[in-house]
């Protein structure tokens, strides 16, 4: 007969695992002992035992799921936000409980949108709204059309446009949802400020749409759309908008405007003092210790620290310092293609780090939190905590570009020289002499916040606050220079050390091609890693390899280059139909920084490159540059271009060579196509749409 007391002992002797496991192993065992003419003559299970072993069964399975259930199961959470199933996705739910009119979403890729969110978000308190920043990617952006059911409601949209005119990565969602919905928004009151880059072919391409697409979908524009350009002053077209738009809004909502100016802490400090140091952040984006025990998938958050296996000089001579890295990414499971960037965490100089301590006078290892004063934010603290000071000014914060105006502002109240004070003020408002001020004494002096404490002895702010208000140490974006069909287990980065002396005198240097210089492959027998994910690109080579491709990269801008070479060379090497590839590249001389000069030679001798032209454009008296070249070979490049379907490619300095290139283009268009300007620039932009002129540029 089947015992109760046999299954009861087993439940309750069962170890840690599956209780439900050991109960049915040991019935098993159990009735396969017994003898088979046993089992005939006195069947070994009467209905009652049936019955009760279904019963306990069941009670045991349900004591099993409930517990699991009530057991928290660890998951990856992101550390500026709460988990998913906690976060509330609805920010129409979130305005009406938190008492909030304004919201102020961010399209941005740097932080820059974000940080002007979070300004104009505070700035409501000070015109007696409330206001909240949010970003587009945590909420259902389908909510707009609620937004009238809150009385003077209002959407700011702060959106950058990121590479080609496409939306940053957080506003990706956004962005096909506004092409997609017919949805209406009649009564959504908005406005928009677009940050963007005049040397970019599509200036302000995501504001000006979101601006002329919620028109479209019926919601009214309250205030005109502000366009911020970073190549001139991203921060004064900011302030200016700003000051103009508040003034408007309390107009428009026939709110009295207190215009009091205010500092508001956003976030509280919490000291430490005994804490386990192992539930301390030091220097990790996302999961605490994820830098000890890696595991994919890596990104943004959760970056692959690929150790660099090659770190070389590659100019002769000359006294600047260019650079190839190979960083491996073995066991990673990264996969990349051609064209791709490789986005390295860089941390700042330990120099600067230790001064600023000690100008302040403070304990850069202190263990502290900030923490967030608004509960309701998905942002608990500005970065990962708890983390010490030096920590913090390490590997999250900016330290070294120079400070905008809000900083100075809200810094302006610790300082005891009230001239210091007045001019920090006066430099963040729209008065063109504040304007002027901000413009020599920060940006063209090029001070960073350790260069302004240095000159401005009387403000020693508390440690915490500046920790506040310094933005976030951004990703830095490199083209790969390989193929990972040759190397699919390492990246290669091509770069320049940034190093330039200030009109203050100060020795100022880049802060990730400094950081990648001193990344030695050996470091006393410590494996130099660099953190590392990738960013997907539209810089690719053509689908059909025996379409022809003309490239187009001076200086580092060859770096993608070395990946399509490579790339090309492959697939000839598998048999496939290699159209042209023809190389356009450029250097100061010959003798001193002829980027990957091997490489390229063999390449050509192979016929892997058709046509390799180099610009040496300080090596006569007069500059020879790429577009020199071009124009010369106008010819050939007419008959690859409007007969055999080439794909052209640019990459490097956007200011002043990308758009050079692009005129030599039109040139070439009007001369032997027969075309006039406008012809001939409607001619390239066709040529863009179609995919078969690619730019991957900087400035
Ligand atoms: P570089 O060595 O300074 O320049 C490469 C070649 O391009 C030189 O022969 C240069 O000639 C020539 N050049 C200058 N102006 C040109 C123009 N308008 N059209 C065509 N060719 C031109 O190159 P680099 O060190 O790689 O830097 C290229 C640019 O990109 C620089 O402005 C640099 O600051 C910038 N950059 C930015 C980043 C970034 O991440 N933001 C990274 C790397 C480089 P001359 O110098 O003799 O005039």
């Amino acid at each position: 007969m089947f015992t109760f007391k046999a299954t009861g002992r087993n439940v309750v002797q069962s170890p840690k695992h599956s209780a439900l496991c050991v109960t049915m192993a040991d019935v098993e065992a159990e009735s396969s002992t017994q003898p088979e003419a046993m089992e005939e003559e006195n069947p070994l299970f009467s209905n009652l035992d049936l019955f009760l072993f279904t019963l306990i069964a069941g009670l045991i399975i349900y004591w099993f799921m409930s517990r699991k259930k009530a057991e928290p199961i660890p998951e990856f959470k992101k550390l500026d936000q709460p988990a998913p199933s906690t976060q509330e996705t609805s920010f129409i739910e979130k305005m009406k409980k938190t008492g909030r009119n304004i919201v102020v979403f961010y399209g941005s890729q740097t932080g820059t949108g974000e940080e002007f969110a979070n300004r104009l978000s505070k700035d409501a308190q000070r015109y007696g709204m409330k206001g909240m920043a949010a970003d587009p990617e945590e909420y259902d952006m389908s909510e707009l059309s609620r937004l009238a059911e809150i009385g003077n409601s209002l959407a700011i949209f702060c959106m950058a446009t990121y590479g080609e005119g496409d939306p940053t990565d957080n506003a990706q969602d956004f962005y096909d949802w506004l092409q997609e919905t017919d949805g209406q928004l009649d009564g959504v009151n908005y406005t928009v400020f677009a940050l963007g880059n005049k040397t970019y072919e599509h200036y302000n391409a995501m504001g000006a749409y979101v601006d002329k697409r919620l028109e479209e979908l019926g919601a009214k524009r309250v205030f005109d759309l502000g366009m911020g350009d970073d190549d001139g002053n991203l921060e004064e077209d900011f302030v200016t908008w700003r000051e103009q738009f508040w003034p408007a809004m309390c107009e428009h909502f026939g709110v009295e405007a207190s215009g009091e100016d205010s500092s508001v802490r956003q976030y509280e400090l919490k000291e430490h003092n005994d804490i386990n140091m192992n539930k301390v952040y030091t220097g990790e984006l996302g999961r605490l210790k994820s830098f000890e025990t890696q595991k994919p998938p890596f990104d943004a958050k959760n970056p692959f620290l690929a150790p660099v296996t090659v770190n070389r000089k590659l100019n002769k001579a000359g006294d600047r310092h260019l650079m190839h890295l190979e960083v491996d990414i073995t066991g990673s499971k990264i996969r990349y293609e051609s064209g791709d960037h490789v986005a390295v965490y860089p941390t700042n100089d330990t120099v600067i780090v230790n001064r600023l301590g000690q100008i302040l006078g403070v304990d850069l290892d202190s263990v502290i939190s900030l923490n967030n004063l608004d509960e309701e934010s998905n942002k608990k603290h500005p970065f990962p905590c708890p983390t010490t000071y030096r920590t913090a000014l390490t590997h999250y914060l900016d330290i070294i570009h120079p400070p905008r105006t809000n900083v100075l502002y809200e810094l302006a109240q610790y300082a005891t020289d009230l001239k210091d004070q007045e001019n920090m003020r006066k430099m963040a408002s729209s008065a063109p002499e504040g304007k002027a001020l901000y413009q020599s004494f920060v940006l063209e002096d090029n001070r960073n916040i350790l260069a302004i404490l240095e000159d401005l002895p009387s403000l020693r702010p508390p440690i915490d606050h500046l920790c506040e208000l310094m933005p976030r140490l951004q990703a830095r974006y490199y083209s790969i220079a390989s193929s990972s069909k040759v190397h699919p287990n390492s990246i290669h980065i091509c770069a320049v050390l940034v190093e330039y002396t200030t009109k203050t005198g100060r020795l100022t240097k880049g802060v990730a091609t400094t950081w990648l210089k001193n990344k030695l492959v050996a470091d006393n027998a410590h494996k130099s890693t660099v953190p590392m994910y990738i960013r997907k690109s539209q810089f690719r080579l053509p689908f059909k390899a025996s379409n022809p491709v003309i490239m187009v990269g001076p200086g580092t801008g060859i770096a993608p280059f070395m990946g399509f070479i490579q790339e090309r060379g492959w697939l000839k090497e598998q048999g496939k139909e290699v159209g042209e590839t023809v190389l356009y590249c450029g250097c100061r001389h010959k003798e001193e920084d002829y980027l990957y000069q091997e490489e390229l030679e063999e390449a050509e001798k192979t016929g892997v490159i058709t046509k390799l032209n180099v610009a040496f454009s300080r090596d006569q008296e007069q500059k020879v540059y790429v577009q020199h070249l071009l124009r010369t070979n106008k010819v050939d490049l007419w008959r690859q271009i409007h007969t055999d379907n080439a794909h052209i490619y640019i990459c490097g300095d956007a200011r002043n060579m990308a758009r050079d290139v692009q005129t030599a283009f039109y040139e070439i268009a009007e001369e032997l196509g027969g075309m006039t300007r406008t012809q001939a620039t409607d001619y390239i932009k066709k040529l863009m749409t179609k995919g078969r002129y690619s730019q991957d540029v900087w400035s």
